[in-house]
């Protein structure tokens, strides 16, 4: 009924004028789309036709859900669970697998959780460790010169080659290295050779 009321509302005339392509805000949304057909054709066609519409807009539901969620799971594993550091919040995981025990495996230990951070208490639950390499060093030392630090273990490590700070750090000094370049360059008859391996480095 809300699917009804959102598409008589807000979307028959679109479609009915042509300029609909689900594209845009609200519309592009998981869970309206999917019931276009089934939308646009009821009442014009037979129940059964209508009754498998319906069935093929759950499929399609269903089916964008689970990719939708497979893509949040990837997201927080890159950005919480592999990278370590202050400001990275502790991630819970719930049992979602049986529907049945919703209640008591989903929606009370999340509002638990929620619930005593807060009110700055130690949540019930322990929250997911983090992902480590079974061959990973977590006592290497390696000193970043470009930074002027000293960064220990593997993880931390990869994690300051991908940073902002380091980033700025690389790009600063290879700004400087082909500036020098072209001044040397200059500075002798030759002149040709200003261009080349680091010309892709004036890109923002
Ligand atoms: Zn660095």
């Amino acid at each position: 009924e809300e699917l009804r009321d959102f598409h008589r509302r807000y979307n028959r005339e679109k479609v009915a004028e042509n300029r609909q392509d689900y594209q845009h805000g609200i519309f592009q949304s998981i869970g309206f789309k999917e019931f276009h057909e089934y939308l646009v054709s009821e009442g014009t066609c037979s129940p059964e036709t209508s009754a498998l519409l319906l069935q093929k807009g759950i499929q399609a539901l269903k089916q964008v859900t689970k990719r939708y969620a497979r893509r949040q799971n990837k997201w927080v594993r890159n950005r919480f669970l592999r990278r370590p550091g202050p400001n990275v919040p502790p991630v819970y995981g719930l049992e979602v697998s049986d529907l049945l025990r919703w209640e008591e495996d989903v929606l009370k230990p999340a509002l638990e959780i929620v619930e005593s951070f807060i009110q700055g208490r130690e949540p019930p639950a322990e929250p997911v460790r983090m992902e480590y390499d079974v061959n990973e060093n977590k006592r290497s030392h390696r000193v970043c010169e470009l930074c002027d630090r000293i960064i220990i273990g593997d993880r931390e490590w990869a994690a300051h080659t991908r940073s902002k700070s380091h980033l700025h750090h690389l790009k600063k000094r290879r700004r400087l290295e082909s500036a020098g370049r072209v001044a040397e360059t200059e500075g002798d008859s030759g002149g040709a050779e200003t261009s080349g391996e680091d010309s892709g480095l004036s890109l923002p």
